[in-house]
């Protein structure tokens, strides 16, 4: 608690960066940024990997290190300081969660969709939305939702079936919504509902945040997923759920645009989790290929298992500063897009090669539970597929280069 209140302090002008003061690139951290990054890497390392194994086994949510993250300052990092919290930016958060996933993607994915259903807050809620709620994530250790996807509409967000209908001063919720992460705890949601059925995808949705305990709304089982066993993801289903007026995010019609308008946020959180998760993975192959001998010498010198760790390096290294470069033009305050779907994208298909290159170095081991490659390679794939599969960001890259003159820097 003393050193969340430290940063507290420490942070308390610490938001936007001022591009115009820079001369040129730097990649240089600041020493806040350094600090951060230490504490975040020293709690994988003391927490988070020693119980990454047990709880991938038991798939048990992990309470008790998303809330000594969350004593710690690295949860909620971009709730701002008026309402209680550091008011990081997204490039500080990308420092953070790289340092989160190389311990274990499955908790880090509880601790970061706090950021995914805080983002719609951030863009459109009102001083007292944002009060009330981010105010409670700040204020004890809870998980909160990002609810969008449903059975038949991942990819195709406009297919989004979950209604909502106008009743006096309220609005009444209807929908089955699909793969909510921290679903069976979260305590509250960020719902994208129908609102106009006969308006086009850009305006015929609205954005409301739902109170966990709202009456009509059940939770349903924890999925067994392939990987990031711990993360809990369920279906949520609304049932004449009463969502009052105030808890309209910004206007009815604006959902679509505030959801769409999240991701580009959100990208880069997602992809800094691959390259946390690659990084380990390279260690984890480069520690085996130096012990591992065979004919005479560590498998680390036979030349094809040093190029696999030499592109491994070099695919982490291009990923982060992908990464890095969509972070930082959140907090230059400009439109990311294309930089969040190239980061997302490139981190997502790097983090599946590099984990599956990894297994391949430990060989037979690599396929073992008692080896800890197998689950980062399990863990991986995910990261090819939510916040917006491969394909869907190539869709948008696309549209983003085809939308320009050029692609001059
Ligand atoms: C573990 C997990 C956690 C998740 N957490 C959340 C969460 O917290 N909140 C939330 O709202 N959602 C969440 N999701 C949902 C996730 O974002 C979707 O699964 C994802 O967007 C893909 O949607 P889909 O599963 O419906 O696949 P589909 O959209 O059916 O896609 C199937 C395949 O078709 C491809 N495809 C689809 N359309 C096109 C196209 N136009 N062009 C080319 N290829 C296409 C896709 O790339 C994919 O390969 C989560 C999912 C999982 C598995």
């Amino acid at each position: 608690m003393r050193l969340r209140h430290c940063f507290r302090r420490h942070f308390a002008s610490y938001t936007k960066v001022d591009d115009s003061a820079f001369q040129g690139i730097s990649f240089k951290l600041s020493e806040t940024q350094k600090e951060f990054q230490l504490l975040a890497r020293k709690f994988a390392r003391d927490e988070m990997i020693p119980r990454a194994a047990e709880f991938d086994r038991t798939m048990a949510f992990p309470h008790e290190i998303f809330t000594k993250a969350w004593e710690l300052g690295l949860v909620n990092v971009h709730v701002p300081e008026k309402y209680g919290g550091l008011g990081l930016g997204a490039l500080d958060g990308v420092i953070i969660g790289e340092e989160l996933a190389y311990g274990c993607s499955g908790m880090t994915a509880a601790i970061e969709v706090n950021n995914v259903a805080a983002a719609p807050l951030l863009l459109a809620g009102t001083d007292a939305q944002c009060a009330k709620y981010l105010g409670r994530l700040v204020e004890a250790p809870r998980p909160a939702s990002y609810c969008v996807t449903e059975a038949g509409a991942g990819s195709d967000v406009a297919a989004t079936l979950t209604s909502a209908v106008k009743k006096g001063n309220s609005w009444v919720l209807n929908g089955s919504k699909m793969w909510i992460t921290n679903g069976g705890f979260a305590d509250w949601y960020f719902v994208l509902a129908k609102t106009d059925p006969s308006a086009s995808a850009g305006s015929a949705f609205t954005g409301f945040i739902v109170d966990g305990d709202s009456p009509g709304i059940t939770r349903g089982r924890k999925e067994i997923n392939m990987g990031q066993r711990c993360s809990d993801t369920r279906g949520i289903t609304f049932e004449d759920v009463v969502v009052p007026e105030e808890n309209v995010l910004g206007a009815p019609g604006y959902g679509f645009k505030i959801a769409m308008q999240a991701f580009d946020r959100t990208r880069p959180p997602v992809a800094i989790g691959a390259v946390g998760l690659a990084r380990r993975a390279l260690d984890e192959a480069r520690k085996y290929a130096l012990e591992r001998k065979t004919m005479g010498q560590p498998i680390a010198f036979h030349q094809s298992i040093t190029f696999m760790l030499a592109d491994m390096a070099t695919h982490i290294e291009a990923a982060r500063l992908l990464t890095h470069k969509a972070a930082y033009e959140v907090d230059c305050g400009r439109k990311n897009t294309m930089y969040a779907s190239m980061a997302k994208r490139f981190a997502g298909d790097t983090v599946y090669q590099v984990t599956a290159d990894a297994v391949q170095i430990f060989g037979g081991a690599g396929f073992n539970t008692e080896y800890p490659v197998e689950k980062l390679m399990r863990d991986a794939k995910i990261y090819q597929i939510y916040e917006g599969t491969s394909q869907i960001q190539r869709l948008l890259i696309g549209k983003e280069v085809l939308s320009r003159p050029t692609m001059e820097p």
